[in-house]
């Protein structure tokens, strides 16, 4: 087994291991000792696969369970979903000391986390990731949040788990496109902060060495978070890919999944970055290979007006600014501020119409 141990406003472990689902129990224990209720809040796709397995171990260890399901995907990571878990844990009389266990990918962990942080002003939680996004990213750093009509996690709190369990057994049911998308991400690791990691995954597939990636991934986002846990500068870096590919995202109704976009927002803004002096051609296919050994897209059919709409409305501009996060070779990136006019010059330099 594998840990990683995180010090934000609130200490505690990553552990990364085949078979922890079943050791749940006692470690949420360890971890919560005072606990007389776990809640295992989950998805409608991911508690007949594993729910049984937590909802034994929690007993086992001498845990209350209850259990709340959430109805799968992103529309449904909303106000009235978060509402319910809390009027369902209001109803239970849980209490402050008693804890919520996430069984899910990042939308039950995000969703789950801003309950537990709003939850008579905060109670314990633990996250159990079953994707590969949710493990190597969000269940990691303390952001929590619910979606709003206006736009994506705009209503939220940064509030940190007791404890994360990566039990990568899980990620054997997950559908190839999801795997992938967290391929991105993972990527995105290497591009952003470290080219030996980057080198490492285009001689083995990420499968083939699922507890190192995790295990380095969380470690990165892991160093990120101690230096800036409340996101207001090098966190900044994670976005690599990302202000692209949300509007790449948007553009596309959705159809486009996460991963997917930020695969196109990498290449969009390498090849932006080449064409602009920032990095070497090198870079840029070295990337592009990457992208394709793992399946992943690396171009989009929207207009640079089109995307540039989409990212004027994203709720990450500010006053008239976009932080874009920039290459400069494999494992280093800058961030720059760009003025928004300057937004479609850049777009159509990474390749948009
Ligand atoms: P997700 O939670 O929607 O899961 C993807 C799909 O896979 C769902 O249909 C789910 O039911 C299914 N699934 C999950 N685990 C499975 C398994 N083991 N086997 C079979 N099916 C399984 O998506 P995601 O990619 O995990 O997370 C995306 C969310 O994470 C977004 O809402 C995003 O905003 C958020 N996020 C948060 C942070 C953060 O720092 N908090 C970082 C990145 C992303
Ligand atoms: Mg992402």
């Amino acid at each position: 087994m594998r840990s990683v141990s995180v010090q934000a406003s609130r200490s505690y472990e990553v552990l990364i291991g085949r078979g922890l689902l079943d050791e749940a129990g006692a470690r949420v224990k360890a971890a919560a000792p005072k606990a007389e209720t776990a809640v295992i809040v989950s998805g409608d796709r991911v508690w007949p696969l594993y729910g049984a397995r937590a909802e034994a171990s929690l007993e086992k260890a001498g845990f209350r369970v209850l259990r709340y399901l959430i109805p799968h995907g992103e529309q449904h990571k909303t106000l009235e979903t978060y509402t319910g878990l809390l009027s369902f844990l209001c109803d239970r009389r849980l209490t402050r000391s008693d804890v919520l266990v996430a069984l899910g990918g990042g939308v039950t962990g995000d969703l789950t986390g801003f309950a537990a942080a709003t939850y008579q002003r905060g109670c314990g939680f633990v996250q159990i990731p079953t994707t590969l996004l949710a493990m190597v990213d969000s269940s990691v750093g303390g952001k929590t949040a619910v979606d709003l009509p206006g736009g994506k996690n705009q209503a939220g709190a940064f509030y940190q788990p007791l404890l994360v369990l990566c039990d990568p057994d899980t990620l054997e049911t997950l559908p190839e496109e999801e795997f992938r998308c967290g391929c991105a991400e993972v990527i995105k690791y290497g591009m952003l902060g470290d080219a030996a990691f980057f080198a490492s995954l285009r001689r083995r597939h990420v499968r083939g060495q699922l507890e190192d990636v995790i295990e380095h991934c969380v470690a990165m986002k892991r160093d990120i978070v101690h230096e800036d846990e409340f996101d207001t500068g090098l966190r900044r870096l994670l976005n690599l890919g990302h202000s692209f590919g949300h509007a790449v995202e948007s553009c596309s109704g959705f159809t486009v999944l996460h991963g997917q976009a930020v695969a196109v927002g990498m290449a969009m803004i390498t090849r932006a970055a080449v064409k602009k002096g920032f990095c070497a051609q090198e870079t840029l296919a070295r990337l592009l290979d990457i992208l394709s050994f793992y399946g992943l897209p690396a171009s989009c059919e929207y207009s640079a007006d089109a995307l540039a709409a989409a990212m004027r409305s994203d709720k990450k501009m500010t006053g008239g600014t976009m932080h874009l996060v920039v290459p400069e070779a494999v494992g280093r990136c800058r961030v720059l501020a760009l003025p928004a006019e300057e937004l479609g010059d850049w777009l159509r330099e990474g390749g948009a119409r």
